[in-house]
């Protein structure tokens, strides 16, 4: 097996190795200057490329290619295009040129563009990253590709990442030049873990709200829930270890490096977690496990939620973007060996304390959605509140340069910056706190609150930037400095004593903490709606057009784009609960009152002194909860209604938001009361203990 692993990894990437093999050496090292500097690529380039990649993919079985891109559904898209060519004589050739590997054209209008683009004009394009290898999926040659509109905006989440990776690579440079470091390129690094559940199919298939919305809109709580604790880390059920392995192997010949995999907290939730990537490439890799989780759970007869909460009543999924700063050979979020290297680190550190204090709102609201309004603040993920977890002994350093006194580390290690090491802190140390959302573990940093399904694209944007922008400023200071080694100290000195409120080791899920968070003054953005009007305000616009991430309008368009996204899905979850209440749900409970009434009616014809006692407190609860859900059903339709009035889309969020999940809340109260009254024959969905506990 171990062999077998080393043979087919990456057997399916067109990647540096197939590169080196097949390209002509000219053609070879102008594609290496482009991987790594980001030179753009010339066309007589492209075209030996496209026509060595073409080869290799037919050799891989390919019969097509599609440039694969994420427009802002945050999905991928891909549109397949034959490599067959026919010829006047009646045959076919198999064609593919560097024009088609570098530039696509989709036709843009059925994707969201927020107002960017008139739907006259339709068109868009895709442009090849070359830094994210090509691969063979499903007999295509998929091609990672950037989508922008004819006039350069970008329509996707791949374009503002990148340009946020270029960003901070030039800010970082500029720092570590003053450190005597003369380095071409600073790329950030993402290790994103993917949760997930896995259900059995055939209770899915009868599940329309599963089907239609990725989660469960009614269902009363199983008698048992994850309180037990005995799922995480336990050991795999069978068809899960074969489900796991069969994953593995086709992630493997993808080149997604999936590393770790075992159960997680809720019962049926799992994780997967790959070795650490460039970003982009790491967001790449993440759409592709979410895809391939899909697809291979089908050939086991499950199915793969990767809904924030697909059950209530257990803990939903997340997605801990494990983030960090690499320059050639060196990680810059690693606490060094020797004073210079640390005052390095502090220099990293200090920028993104100050980077998260400040753009508190938009790493915010980078993971709102409808879906993880379910977890964040639900007491089983981080709270809506963005605080930093640096751990006792970071903070105790932290404390003593802020306030100008010794520190005394357990190690003995003085702390007056001109000669001290800090101590390497041991993981044990910095990576007990589960509740924080951002938690400095070890040499790098932990961003917990992305929700599974997420594009973590977004997230990772929001963090590059927000620190590209603290670098510049400290490097436009250090640059000028006199002593650098004083200024060094000085500016750690006054972001950490200006910024220490962010910091926060303690208990996230209790109730103090909102208490103590409102008095430091941060942000306390409950939901998605809260959340996202701050996209729009003048110092967040000012941050991504300083650095050329997005320009306002693109900015503008991502808003519209996600409040139209919060509508559309409790507008579907809304009608979803109403049609099966009212096709499903509430003729199960006539129809069980019928037979309970039946039951009652057949006794008192045998004797007038059987008891109905039963039966009757039976009828009683069942018909005034069918009463219930009746009147819910009225009531959510007219919250709905009223939703749809609305003539903006901040103004419709807003609604939904308010008036219509009180109405869908009070309607699954209602329903789930009265399948708790039903027998197990007659209620129509597939009850919690079921799906959760099948085995
Ligand atoms: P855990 O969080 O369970 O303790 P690890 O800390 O080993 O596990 O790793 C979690 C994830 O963090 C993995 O995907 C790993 O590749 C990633 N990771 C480790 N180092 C870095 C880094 N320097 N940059 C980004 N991600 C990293
Ligand atoms: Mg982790």
């Amino acid at each position: 097996m171990a062999a077998n692993v080393m043979e087919i990894y990456g057997s399916k990437v067109f990647n540096e190795h197939v590169m080196k093999e097949r390209l002509p050496s000219a053609t070879y090292k102008s594609i290496k200057d482009t991987l790594e500097n980001g030179q753009p690529l010339d066309l007589e380039i492209a075209n030996v490329v496209a026509s060595v990649m073409k080869r290799w993919a037919m050799e891989q079985g390919a019969t097509h290619y599609t440039h694969w891109f994420q427009p802002l559904t945050g999905i991928t898209s891909e549109k397949h295009d034959g490599f067959v060519s026919p010829m006047p004589d009646g045959t076919a050739i198999m064609e593919f040129n560097g024009k088609e590997l570098i530039k696509g054209e989709p036709d843009a209008s059925s994707f969201p563009n927020g107002g960017l683009r008139a739907t006259c004009e339709a068109r868009g394009y895709t442009a090849w990253d070359p830094t994210s290898y090509a691969f063979v999926k499903d007999d295509v040659l998929c091609i990672p590709t950037a989508f922008c509109s004819y006039t350069g905006e970008a329509l996707d989440k791949k374009t503002p990442l990148l340009r946020s990776m270029d960003a901070i690579s030039h800010q970082a440079c500029r720092i570590l030049k003053l450190f005597g470091k003369d380095v071409p390129r600073v790329t950030t690094t993402v290790g994103p873990e993917q949760e997930y559940f896995l259900i059995r199919k055939e209770d899915y298939e009868a599940r329309e709200d599963l089907i239609l919305t990725g989660r469960t809109l009614f269902g009363a709580p199983s008698a048992k829930g994850q309180e037990l604790e005995e799922h995480y880390f336990g050991a795999l059920r069978p068809e899960v270890s074969e489900y796991m392995k069969d994953l593995d192997n086709e992630l493997w010949k993808l080149g997604v490096s999936a590393k770790t995999k075992h159960n997680e907290v809720a019962p049926c939730q799992h994780e997967l977690a790959p070795i650490y990537d460039a970003s982009n490439i790491a967001a790449d890799h993440n759409l592709l496990t979410m895809e391939m989780m899909k697809k291979i759970a089908e050939k086991h007869g499950l199915v793969c939620l990767l809904h924030e909460k697909p059950f209530e009543g257990v803990n939903g999924s997340g997605k801990h973007d494990n983030w960090s700063i690499s320059a050639p050979g060196m990680n810059l979020l690693e606490p060094g060996k020797t004073p210079m290297e640390n005052l390095q680190f502090l220099i990293f550190l200090a920028a993104v304390i100050k980077a998260v204090d400040e753009y508190q709102d938009l790493l915010r609201l980078s993971v709102a959605s409808a879906g993880n309004d379910h977890r964040l603040g639900a007491d089983e993920a981080p709270p809506a509140i963005i605080s930093m977890f640096v751990g006792d002994e970071l903070s105790a350093i932290i404390d003593a340069i802020a306030d100008d006194h010794e520190y005394n580390a357990p190690a003995k290690a003085k702390i007056d910056l001109g000669t001290a090491v800090l101590p390497k802190f041991s993981k044990d140390t910095t990576d007990r706190n589960r509740t924080s959302p951002f938690a400095f573990t070890n040499n790098k940093f932990e961003f917990r609150m992305p929700g599974s399904s997420m594009n973590i694209s977004d997230a990772n944007t929001v963090l590059n930037t927000a620190v590209a922008k603290e670098l510049k400023g400290y490097a436009d200071e250090l640059e000028k400095a006199e002593d650098f080694d004083k200024a060094v100290i000085a500016l750690v000195r006054r972001t950490l004593r200006d910024h220490k409120r962010i910091i926060f080791n303690g208990n996230g899920y209790s109730e103090e903490w909102p208490i103590e968070a409102e008095k430091r003054g941060l942000y306390n953005l409950k939901s998605t709606v809260d959340a996202l009007p701050c996209m729009i305000s003048p110092k967040n616009i000012a941050l991504f057009s300083e650095f050329g991430v997005m320009s306002e309008a693109e900015v503008r368009s991502r808003y519209e784009v996600e409040l139209e996204h919060y509508c559309k899905v409790l507008h579907i979850e809304s009608l979803t609960m109403l049609e099966m209440t009212r096709k499903q749900l509430l003729p199960a409970v006539n129809a069980y009152m019928a037979e309970v009434a039946g039951t009652a009616a057949t006794k008192l014809s045998v004797s007038e002194k059987i008891s109905i006692r039963s039966e009757t407190k039976t009828l009683e609860a069942l018909s005034a909860q069918a009463d219930a859900m009746s009147d819910c059903v009225d009531a959510l339709d007219e919250a709905v209604a009223k939703a749809q009035s609305q003539g903006d889309n901040l103004s419709m969020a807003r609604c939904y938001h308010d008036t219509v999940i009180p109405a869908m809340e009070a309607l699954r109260a209602a329903a789930d009361k009265a399948e708790t009254l039903c027998s197990e024959e007659i209620w129509p969905l597939p009850s919690y203990s079921r799906m959760l506990y099948y085995v």
